[in-house]
């Protein structure tokens, strides 16, 4: 397997065909970006940790039945995953209101929801990333009403897992977004990545608001130690992973 040409550069990923035209390379890179972009920078080793953790949630969750994009591994950096059809959605899941949800709701930072919250945003730069309803989700034909409710399940489930795994890290799972895609069968499949840079991390250990950030937040926000943080959520991911086995 080789890769070959690029097929897609985004802000954290770029995606290269590979001679079979069901299969494409992932490559992570360092590269960071926040608010829509509007802020760059790199995270040193980022690429490789984000990739080594996914991996290792890819094949967690796959083991537990989630069907995921993720095919195996080929370096640090490099994934091999199924080519699918993205639906331009990003799916939210929130177990504490945070970032956005604070803003846009006024509910104080670190509120313990009742219950998760499942969002949908329209994933477009252009138009800033909207909130969707339901409603405009179906007028945009962005997703069946089936698709919803299966994206909707898959997300309270992955959550529940996720939230479990990261409890064993001694990490608390407060926000993150999942994308998906549909492959050559049709079936819904989660893609993208599971990483700092789409969770919202917390060290259970530490109350401080700044300084139990184990997440992409410390880069949004100046708050310094940005690596290290990355390096100990791949620590304990790993050592949790182990500790499956
Ligand atoms: N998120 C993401 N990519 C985005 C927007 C959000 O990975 O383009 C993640 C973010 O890291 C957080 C969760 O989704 O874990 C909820 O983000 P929120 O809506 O609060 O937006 P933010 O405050 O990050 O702009």
């Amino acid at each position: 397997m080789s890769a070959q040409s690029l097929l897609y550069e985004g802000k954290a990923k770029i995606i290269y065909t590979t001679d079979d035209p069901e299969i494409v390379l992932a490559h992570f890179k360092d590269d960071a970006t926040a608010f829509n972009a509007q802020k760059r920078g790199s995270i040193s080793g980022k690429g490789e940790i984000n990739c080594t953790i996914s991996t290792a949630l890819f094949q967690y969750l796959e083991k537990l039945g989630i069907p995921t994009h993720f095919i195996d591994s080929v370096s640090p950096n490099q994934m091999r995953v199924m080519r699918l059809r993205i639906l331009p959605l990003e799916v939210v899941v929130r177990n504490i209101a945070a970032g956005s949800l604070c803003q846009q709701t006024g509910l104080p930072l670190g509120t313990v929801l009742k219950q998760p919250l499942v969002e949908f945003y329209y994933k477009n730069d252009a138009l800033g990333d909207p909130l969707l309803t339901r409603d405009r989700l179906l007028l945009l034909e962005l997703a069946t009403p089936e698709q919803i409710a299966q994206l909707q399940q898959l997300a309270l489930q992955i959550n529940q897992y996720l939230s479990d795994f990261f409890k064993k890290c001694g990490i608390t799972l407060v926000d993150f977004k999942l994308e998906f895609g549909l492959d050559s069968q049709g079936q819904l499949r989660l893609a993208d990545e599971i990483s700092p840079d789409t969770c919202r991390l917390w060290n259970q250990a530490d109350t401080d608001p700044n300084n139990r950030v184990m997440d992409k937040d410390r880069f949004r926000r100046d708050l310094g130690n940005v690596e290290d943080a990355y390096q100990q959520v791949l620590k304990l991911v790993l050592a949790q992973t182990a500790n499956q086995d």
